[in-house]
Parts: structure tokens; sequence; C-alpha cells
């Protein structure tokens, strides 16, 4: 990788923190970024300190009065000037994703498209946030409600999506009258900085407040401080559920909102009807796209005894065909983990799914050699195990695939993929018009999606994006889900010259 292809994000010039706008402030402790595909150092941003957050936080109580006193649909123009940015530099920020983060160049312009997309739709949004006129009971009166911003919304961020997520929420938080503080993973700090310059810019050119979209850089710490801000209406967290619980905890103390999107533990149900070829291709890509790092990575594949050995073949001949290596040549499928401590957790999975009692059916290791330098790159592992393993009941955020068998009806396999703590992503392969009918139903898939004849991976923007139980209950991007960025306001209005009270209730005086 040429870092120069990198200059136009202004990625690499030194002492970038937190930031309102264009204004960098610089005191705190260096956060260095290391690309996990080749272990270089690519640049280094700073922590933001407590003071400085209070700057930002000053300065983005001051653009929300600015803000959201703009009319929704000019400010969806400068989400929709966001949007042509992100085109213009699809290519570079890309391949910073790629690099920093260590997912394919094909992954990494998908996430940059999703970027786009989410403001196209946000673009739309803006002159669609709209509330309910109701009939009232009382005579000459008029009701309805209206949706009005937030005010301050904080974004914390996980590293597998470095930018998609912060412009989920962003365009919406954006169009919905909110400003917004982002702290991003201090993982991949330096995509952050890159999307920052393009929204300040943006910013810049029109006139308005820097405060209106700030970062905040650091680990959890700064996360805490988000989370126990009276001034943050929205705290949006994406990440582990550990993560969620603590910041739910916290916000839900000073009674402000929160939106979690956590882990998950995706399973794909294989039925005796199930087209096999786009059984594997799903799977396969569900388990090892993005070395298993998605939220929606496929876990588990619960397949039914018919068709079992068939699966488990296939499986393990499509994985001799995994090529593993640099994430930005197309001719790999497979990039690395994001560091040497997921390798390790990827390690004592293994270590765990035997103890269990699982049976290891395609192995792991840590990839050495040429090409394999940062130590970050791992095989892709596939695991025969029952569900009820400790192990297979908890997310590991890596290419691992576990096998369980069914037997009897299609209700058995949905208890089995039911039964785990967290709710995001799940799918049925099925040519069988009930099986894929109860799967969607009340009796059916406990999960946020729930998809019939597509793997569990991935999502379009246009859909509500997130998920049940652990996962956390929010729901980002697409559908109604600008709703969690404003606050509901019912009004009535009596244009009579007299009082009645609601409900026929009579007080005289
Ligand atoms: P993580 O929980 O370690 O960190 C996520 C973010 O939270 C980081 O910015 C981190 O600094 C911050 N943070 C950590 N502890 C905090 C605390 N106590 N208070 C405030 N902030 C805190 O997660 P990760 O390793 O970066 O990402 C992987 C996890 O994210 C996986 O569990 C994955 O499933 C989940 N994820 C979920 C979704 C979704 O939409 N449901 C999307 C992407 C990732």
């Amino acid at each position: 990788m040429n870092l120069k292809e990198l200059s136009s994000l202004k990625v690499l010039e030194n002492n970038l923190g937190s930031s309102t706008g264009t204004n960098w402030f610089a005191a705190g402790a260096k956060i260095n970024s290391y690309s996990p595909t080749n272990g270089q150092y690519i640049g280094s941003v700073i922590s933001t300190t407590k003071e400085e957050y209070e700057q930002v936080i000053t300065e983005a109580e001051k653009a929300k009065l600015i803000w959201r006193d703009i009319p929704a649909p000019k400010r969806g123009e400068i989400v929709r000037q966001l949007g042509e940015k992100l085109r213009q530099e699809k290519d570079t920020l890309g391949k910073l994703v790629s690099y920093e983060m260590g997912k394919s160049y094909q992954e990494g312009l998908g996430e940059v498209q999703e970027m786009i997309d989410i403001c196209d739709f946000a673009v739309g949004l803006s002159r669609q946030l709209y509330g309910n006129t109701i009939h009232s009971e009382r005579p000459g009166h008029r009701m309805y409600d209206q949706y009005h911003p937030l005010g301050l919304v904080g974004i914390i961020t996980a590293f597998n999506f470095p930018v998609a997520v912060w412009a989920w929420n962003a365009a919406l938080a954006l169009v919905c009258g909110d400003v917004i503080i982002w702290k991003p993973s201090e993982k991949t700090p330096l995509c952050a900085v890159a999307c920052q310059n393009i929204i300040a810019e943006i910013l810049k050119e029109n006139n308005l407040p820097e405060g209106i979209s700030s970062i905040v850089t650091g680990d959890a710490e700064v996360g805490k401080w988000i989370s126990e801000d009276e001034r943050i209406a929205l705290v949006s967290a994406t990440g582990s559920t550990r993560m969620g619980k603590q910041v739910a905890e916290t916000v839900a103390k000073r009674l402000g909102k929160t939106l979690l999107e956590l882990g998950g533990n995706n399973a794909i149900i294989v039925t005796p009807s199930a087209d096999l070829k786009m059984t594997i291709i799903g799977a396969v890509f569900g388990a090892v796209g993005t070395a298993g790092q998605r939220c929606t990575s496929t876990r588990r594949l619960i397949v039914h005894e018919s068709v079992y050995n068939k699966v488990k073949d296939s499986l393990i001949e499509a994985y001799k065909q995994i090529k593993i290596g640099d994430p930005l040549d197309s001719n790999n499928h497979m990039g690395p983990l994001i560091d040497k401590a997921a390798v390790q957790m990827y390690l004592d999975a293994l270590g765990k799914i035997q103890e269990q009692g699982g049976k290891i059916l395609v192995e792991g290791k840590v990839l050495e050699g040429e090409g394999y330098e940062s130590g970050c790159y791992v095989t892709p592992v596939i695991a025969e195990v029952e569900n009820h393993y400790p192990i297979v009941q908890h997310e590991t955020f890596a290419p691992i695939l576990y096998l369980i068998k069914y037997t009897g009806e299609v209700q058995n396999a949905i208890a089995l993929q039911n039964d785990v703590r967290q709710g995001l992503s799940s799918a049925i392969m099925t040519t069988n018009l009930r099986e894929a009918e109860l799967f969607l139903s009340q009796n059916g898939s406990d999960c946020g999606i729930a998809n019939v004849n597509i793997g569990t991976s991935g999502a379009e923007i246009g859909g509500a994006f997130g998920g049940e139980k652990e996962t956390g209950g929010g729901r980002e991007s697409g559908s109604d889900a600008w709703k969690a960025y404003m606050r509901r306001q019912t009004n009535t209005i009596n244009y009579t010259t007299s009082l009645p009270l609601a409900q026929g209730i009579k007080f005289n005086l």
C-alpha cells in the first residue's frame, strides 16, 4: 500500500486528536495505528483530554441552537453534499478502511458505498419526518404529533465497520436536527479522522459551525465520559455486549436514551429441501468474510441430519479453496484479524471447543512467513459441536463456524437457533413455504433480522438494522429507525371559545 494515495484524506498529518470540525486539539496521549495487513505503522492520533472534551461539548451545545433551526430539507442538503464528497473519495477511503482494519478492498469499498447510500436515504428522509394527525374526542380541537431534534447525540463505534456505522448514525441524526459527537474505536482512529476531515470541509464550505459534527478520540474512558454526560440526550453505541451493558447502565442512571447495537450469534438453518449450492455460498461468505469479524457473521450452521454429511463435506471442500493474505490483493478471500489480541481470543476459543467436547473438522492456526509478518493472519475453522457448549453460546469474533445437527421437524432447529442470548441475524435455507413462513412468524426466529434463502451476513440500508436480547434492541439505518434520533411531542389545539375537558370531566367554577 502506497500511503501517498491517502493524502487527500489528510490522515497522515501528525497531532490529530479530538476536533470540533477543523480545529484539532492535541494534548493527550498518542494512539498509534498499525496495519494488521503488514504490521506497518500508518499514523497516530492524540487522545482527547477531559478538558478538550469539555470544549468539544461546549461547541456542540452552541452549534445545536443553530442547527436545529435550519429547516430539515436544508439539513438534508448538507448530508447530500456529504454523500457527494464520499463518492469522490470512495476509492481512497475504501483503501484506508481495508488497510487500517484489514477487510478486503472490495468490502472497504462496500462500506463506503453504504455511507453513500445512507446519505441518499437521509436526504429523502429530510422531507419525510412525518408525525400523525389524530381525531380529537373534543369538538373544535385538533391533535397531532410531531418530532423535534433531541440535541446532542454521542456515537460510540466498533473497529469492524470503522466508517459505515458512523455514517448510519450521522446521516440520520443530522437530518433530524441533532449535532453529533463521535468516539470511534481506538483500533481504527485514522478512518475516523478521514471522515471528520470530509464532513468538516463541508461544514466550512457552507459557513456552518464546526460543532455540528465533532470527534473525540481515545479508549473506553472517553466513551464513559459520553455515557455519563447529561448534556448528551442519546448515546448510540455499537460494540460488544460487555460494553453495551456498561453504557446502558450508566445512561439509564441519568435517564438518558440509548441505541445499542451489540454482539450477535447468528445461525443459518439448513433444512432437507435447501438449495445446497446457495447454502454453501451463503455459509462460507458469512463465516469467512471480514475474517469472521462482522456482527452478522455466520457463527452456527444448524443442519438437518438428512443433508448433514453432504453439507459438511461440501464446506470442507470449499474451505480448501480459501486464499488468505493481503486484503488489498483481490485474489485473496480473507484478510487478517484486527490485532494480536484478537488472534489470542481465536486460539483460546479453539482450546475451549475441544475441552468442551467439540470436534475440529478444519484445523485452525496462525499463519507465519512471507506476507504474514503482522502475526494477525489465521486460518478459518469448522467444528462439530452442540449448541449448549459455553463456547458456542459466546460470540467469538473470528472465523470459526460451528456445525450443529438437528433431527425431526424445523421447530427443533428454530428452538436451537433461538437458544442463545444474542438475537441479531438469522436465516433459513428452504424451498418449503411452510417452513419459511413458520421461521418468519411469532413462533419462529427471535432475531431482529430473519432471512429466507440469504445468509446472515450484511444487510441493506433500507431496512431497520439491529437485534434483540443481548444484541441490545436498537435499530439503525432505514425504515423508521430515524425516530430514535428525535423526541415526539403531542399537540392539542382548541379553536373554540369554551374549554371542554377530556373524558367528559366537568369542573364547574
Ligand atoms: P468493543 O465493545 O471492545 O468496543 C466498541 C467501542 O466501545 C469502542 O469505541 C470502545 O472504545 C468503546 N467502549 C468500550 N468499553 C466502553 C465503556 N465501558 N463505555 C463506553 N465506551 C466503551 O467492541 P469491538 O471489539 O470494537 O467490536 C466488536 C463487537 O462489536 C462485536 O461484539 C460485534 O458483534 C459488535 N458489533 C455490533 C454491531 C451491531 O450493529 N450490532 C456492529 C458492529 C460491531
